[in-house]
């Protein structure tokens, strides 16, 4: 069994705290690998290097800076195999999902090529008579991310390439479940030119992300996580004087109009609710049939799709979804399974009998579950399962549909599935939820937009990613500036002798 490290001053460097986290397989259930877990000197000694590292990676022009997300973008390509191998060893996801996972975080890498056109400011000449205005960019310093396990690729990527190509030196703290991949991103960033010390990944729990809060040379903090983490890291951040961003849970609606077609719908219901175990922020967790007749179609669509969901190991190509995370998490999934059941909703597919595949007899396994006639009252309903478990919501019209989705306390993502243009723009614009999909059941946005949710998903006012991540690891420095005149007005070109 191996023992981690994490990665200080382009070194791998043991842990010296003596604390340590467990790194399962969740398909096998075995523990693989032991994370060290930093002290709050061990963190705050990684933030004293990285703040010596940064001021020549900020003075290191931004050409130059975005040559290294260059060749980081090729370096990443290059090993995706390699690191999609790995993260779906510690998390479980099926290997084409880690991919995915690897690319979409990419993706946020190549768009930070474009950091020489995305700093620069604005100029105002002539202002007043011979004053001129400009505004400039400029990093932070030292910024820092705190990250979940459900994207062990995707996420650290997101929060650590533009933080550095503004020339931000970056403590990532990533989740302790799954730490492999973030280490591996931080020997290939190495590889793709970028200074020792500029990014410094720091292993560890809370007392780490404690440390991290408090630091006081840290400037910025990007997390993503559940909701509670998220409004304890929001508010300690801010009243530190830092700035911070946080992402946290979802409990995503998909409307489905009686106009839609079914069949689409299903498909994309049961990929967007099931794909990755369900544990994806953007899960579509809620299915909202409007009108009973949509309602009876749709479940009958989802039945044996749901039953024939494969769940089974990363590697085998059959698989649709894989294990979840640990076994707390399945005996969590579990629990709320029961709860709705003692309150009354329909499990028109009962995943609890699920034998686990062949040879892997102690994963952390969770089958398809569907449930029909859930209520806003109900746990299922109210929390965040983050497993294979779709709830059906009946609506009886569009109108109480809306009503659900905009008086849940999570507003991440939503979609509507739709033929009519006019219910799917009012939709669009009325909704409170911060990413809106229109027969599009994940509307993940893409690197050049940006990412965040509403209401009890998102805290702080910059999203994720995009023009916003450029704007949330700068600040605006604003220079008003007139020059007296000088040698034009009559100076004198002779060379003459003091007076
Ligand atoms: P989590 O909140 O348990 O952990 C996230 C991070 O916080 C980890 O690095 C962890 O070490 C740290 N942490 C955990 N407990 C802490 C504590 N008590 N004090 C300080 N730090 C602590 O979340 P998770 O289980 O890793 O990830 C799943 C959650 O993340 C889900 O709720 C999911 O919806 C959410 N998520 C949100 C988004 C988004 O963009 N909104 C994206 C991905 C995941």
């Amino acid at each position: 069994m191996a023992d981690l490290t994490h990665w200080i001053d382009g070194k791998h460097v043991q842990g010296k705290s003596g604390r340590f986290a467990d790194v399962f397989n969740p398909a096998t259930g075995e523990v693989q690998a032991r994370v060290p877990l930093a002290s709050k000197a061990e963190l705050d000694a990684a933030v004293a290097s990285a703040a010596a590292a940064q001021p020549a990676w900020a003075a290191t022009n931004p050409q130059r800076r975005a040559r290294v997300m260059m060749e980081f973008v090729r370096l990443l390509n290059r090993d995706m195999d390699k690191l999609a191998e790995a993260l779906s060893k510690e998390h479980g996801k099926t290997f084409p999902d880690a991919k995915g996972d690897v690319q979409r975080g990419l993706e946020v890498i190549e768009f930070c090529i474009g950091a020489p056109q995305l700093l620069k400011g604005d100029f105002t000449d002539g202002a007043g008579p011979g004053i001129d205005m400009y505004s400039m960019r400029q990093p932070l310093g030292v910024a820092a991310g705190i990250t979940p396990f459900n994207f062990p690729a995707m996420i650290p990527l997101w929060k650590m390439g533009p933080a550095l190509a503004c020339g931000n030196a970056f403590i990532l703290k990533p989740s302790e479940r799954d730490p492999s991949v973030p280490l591996m991103l931080a020997e290939l960033a190495q590889e793709a030119g970028l200074p020792d010390g500029v990014l410094q990944v720091v292993n560890g729990d809370k007392e780490a992300v404690d440390a991290i809060l408090d630091n006081e040379t840290i400037q910025a903090i990007g997390f993503v996580g559940s909701t509670p983490i998220a409004q304890y890291i929001y508010g300690r951040g801010c009243s530190n004087g830092k700035r911070v961003q946080c992402f946290g849970g979802a409990k995503n609606h998909m409307i489905v109009m009686p106009d839609a077609d079914i069949d689409q719908a299903a498909d994309a219901l049961v990929g967007a609710g099931y794909g990755a175990a369900g544990e994806r922020c953007m899960a579509i967790s809620v299915a909202v049939p409007v009108g009973k007749e949509t309602a009876d179609r749709l479940i009958e669509a989802l039945v044996p799709r749901v039953e024939r969901l494969r769940v089974g190991p990363w590697n085998d190509e059959s698989s649709d979804y894989g294990p979840v995370v640990t076994a707390a998490a399945r005996e969590n999934i579990m629990r709320l399974v029961q709860s709705g059941i003692d309150a009354g909703a329909k499990l028109v597919v009962d995943g609890r009998d699920m034998k686990a595949p062949q040879g892997y007899d102690q994963g952390f396994w969770v089958g398809p579950h569907l449930f029909d006639d859930v209520t806003p009252d109900m746990e299922i309903y109210r929390k965040e399962i983050f497993g294979p478990v779709l709830s059906t919501v009946r609506a009886g019209s569009y109108d109480e549909a809306l009503k659900l989705a905009m008086d849940h306390e999570y507003g991440n993502g939503t979609a509507i599935f739709t033929r009519d243009g006019d219910a799917a723009r009012d939709f669009a614009a009325r909704v409170n939820v911060g990413m809106i999909g229109i027969n599009v059941p994940i509307p993940v946005p893409l690197a050049y937009h940006t990412f965040g949710g509403w209401k009890k998903s998102g805290f702080g006012d910059l999203n994720q990613h995009g023009p916003d991540a450029f704007r949330f690891y700068t600040r605006t420095k604003t220079v008003t500036s007139r020059w007296p005149s000088g040698i034009k007005e009559g100076g004198e070109f002779n060379f003459k002798a003091m007076e």
